[in-house]
């Protein structure tokens, strides 16, 4: 990091997320963008005698957000001009608000310009996935994809059935994915997971997102103007190294990342090597992938989807379902071929070393396939010593987790990124419409996962969510869904544990608790200044009634602007190959 001018800022309050000094009111940042001091005026003036005084004019400095599960590149690519975001969790709640932003983008977009929606949810907006006549009503004339908010399902008009050479039939079914078709054997406009799902997008993003290194720089933008200063990056591969680089090169990149390389990529065991400085850039883990989407229906529980409307209308099959990405042997497999032999990244040397493994990272929505999860790490930590030692696996999102499965994971030294957003935005439903009101009003034990000791972490998993601490932080503290209902009282967590799970918990669980998430000499001077302390205003006005007035990294004020306008003149050329992976996005 370049060196910085010395300086003091001045806070009305700073809460530290340090045990040991929880609140303050000065801190000092040295020349090498670390803080100094801590405490008040007078004690870092005495500490930095030369540095410059900065009054933040009452304002609150927290230690910078931590977003502990995200896609930053591939949510930018998905849902950030030029492409249009639809999804509900940005207020499209229904069908006809979606109609509404297709009606628009016709009338004021070039004539000819391909044009792609992200976000369509069949649940929360209550509508059917739509077919190639439903979207010739709106387009009659330009090529035009719509991808579902859960990424599984793409849709399209007749001039792309055209313009892909699929005016008699779509090809044959590709291995782990469908074509949608009609009686007579024609597409009706409809594609189901990733090997359809790319040849659709090979052919047709180029033109629909022409820069998408200037696409995933507004996401960054988006995620540090909601406070967040350290996120990662849990669909990484290798191809998305120079993209990861330039954006970490660019003046007031607002990010620090951490990078978990999916499992299914051959070099995923591979070392780190970057010209890109650790404390802004570098892998630290491994990801794979136990089970899918709780709104797509395609994960493992013991308990049935109800026969509803609402689930039909999804195209989920009501019953329990079984779906798992792996058996337990194919997963022991992949344990033992990763989990010996690695490398990890020491903070003290500050290099890479042979001594410990990756951390595992595994998606898990299902209870069921929680069991086969917690079966298989047992067994892979205690075959590779690593039981009782300090590898801080991770299990991610844990919708449907038990009590008891929380208590196991805790006992194998394992911790949780859980997703508050997922009970925010489908909790309506979660309980008695998708499931009963025993399993759905409990979705998302947050609670529960707290006292069991897993120190859950927040996410957005973005692009499935609009990044939110402050949402995340209001939803775990009130239990509320987007409509202002509670459902499952007793999962309620205190403001101060909210807080940390955003901040030092989150940068835990990153393994990168010794330099960010605490306000404390040493560590990076990363801030989220806030108008308004969250304990001084009513809980269910935490984030509307909450501004974030700026982010600090090493230090520094960041200029999104300066920034996004460093990405928009970039060269596109090196990273076009991105917008392929809009269809990998499954979260
Ligand atoms: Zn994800």
């Amino acid at each position: 990091m370049p060196l910085i001018r010395p300086r003091i800022l001045l806070a009305s309050r700073i809460l530290t997320m340090d045990l040991a000094r929880p609140q303050a009111t000065a801190v000092a940042v040295g020349r090498d963008g670390r803080i100094a001091a801590v405490g008040d005026r007078a004690h870092c003036q005495h500490a930095l005698p030369d540095a410059e005084l900065m009054d933040l004019a009452g304002d609150v400095l927290l230690p910078g957000f931590v977003e502990s599960h995200s896609h930053p590149v591939l949510s930018g690519v998905a849902t950030q001009p030029p492409a249009f975001w639809i999804a509900p969790t940005v207020g499209y709640a229904t069908w006809q608000s979606v109609t509404a932003v297709f009606e628009k983008a016709q009338a004021t977009s070039p004539a000819g310009q391909p044009l792609l929606f992200t976000g369509f949810d069949p649940l929360l907006q209550g509508a059917t996935p739509p077919t190639n006549t439903v979207l010739d009503a709106y387009f009659p004339d330009r090529e035009v994809l719509v991808i579902d908010n859960s990424g599984h399902s793409a849709y399209f008009n007749s001039a792309v059935i055209q313009r892909m050479g699929w005016s008699n039939a779509p090809p044959p079914d590709p291995v782990g994915g469908s074509f949608g078709r009609n009686g007579d054997g024609t597409s009706n406009g409809q594609a189901f997971e990733e090997p359809p799902l790319l040849l659709l997008i090979q052919t047709l993003m180029g033109e629909m997102v022409p820069h998408p290194l200037a696409s995933a720089a507004q996401w960054y933008a988006l995620m540090a103007g909601n406070g967040i200063t350290t996120a990662s990056e849990m669909t990484y591969n290798s191809s998305q190294k120079g993209a990861f680089e330039a954006l970490a090169r660019l003046p007031h990149c607002p990010l620090r990342l951490l990078l978990y390389h999916v499992s299914t990529a051959s070099d995923c065991a591979g070392p780190w090597e970057s010209a890109v400085p650790p404390e802004m850039l570098r892998k630290q883990g491994i990801k794979l992938w136990a089970d899918g989407s709780p709104w797509v229906g395609n994960i493992a529980l013991t308990f049935p989807y109800l026969d509803t409307p609402t689930v039909r209308a999804a195209g989920i099959q009501p019953g329990i379902p079984t779906a798992m990405n792996y058996r337990r042997e194919q997963l022991d497999r992949i344990l033992d071929q990763l989990a010996g032999n690695q490398l990890r990244f020491d903070v003290k040397q500050q290099s890479s070393l042979c001594t410990q493994n990756w951390q595992m990272a595994i998606h898990v929505n299902g209870d069921a396939a929680l069991d086969v999860v917690l079966d298989a790490f047992e067994a892979a930590l205690t075959r590779h010593n690593l039981l009782g030692t300090d590898h801080r696996w991770r299990l991610e999102h844990l919708g449907a987790a038990r009590p008891d499965q929380l208590k196991r994971a805790a006992s194998l030294g394992v911790y949780a990124s859980m997703g508050p957003f997922q009970f925010r935005y489908w909790g309506d439903l979660l309980d008695g419409e998708i499931f009963d009101h025993a399993h759905g009003a409990q979705w998302s034990r947050v609670r529960e996962a707290t006292e069991a000791g897993l120190r859950p972490s927040y996410h957005n998993d973005g692009s499935a969510s609009p990044p939110s601490p402050l949402g995340n932080i209001k939803t775990a503290v009130t239990r509320t869904t987007q409509s202002g209902s509670a459902h499952g009282l007793e999962q309620r967590v205190s403001l101060d544990e909210a807080l940390r799970a955003q901040t030092i918990d989150a940068a835990f669980i990153l393994g990168c608790e010794q330099e960010v998430g605490s306000i404390e000499v040493g560590k990076q001077a990363d801030f989220v200044q806030l108008d308004v302390d969250p304990h001084d205003v009513e809980p269910m006005l935490i984030e509307a009634g909450i501004s974030v007035q700026a982010t600090w990294l090493g230090g520094e004020r960041i200029d999104l602007v300066a920034f996004e306008q460093a990405a928009g003149v970039s060269d596109p050329e090196p990273h076009r190959h991105l917008a392929t992976m809009v269809a990998k996005r499954c979260c």
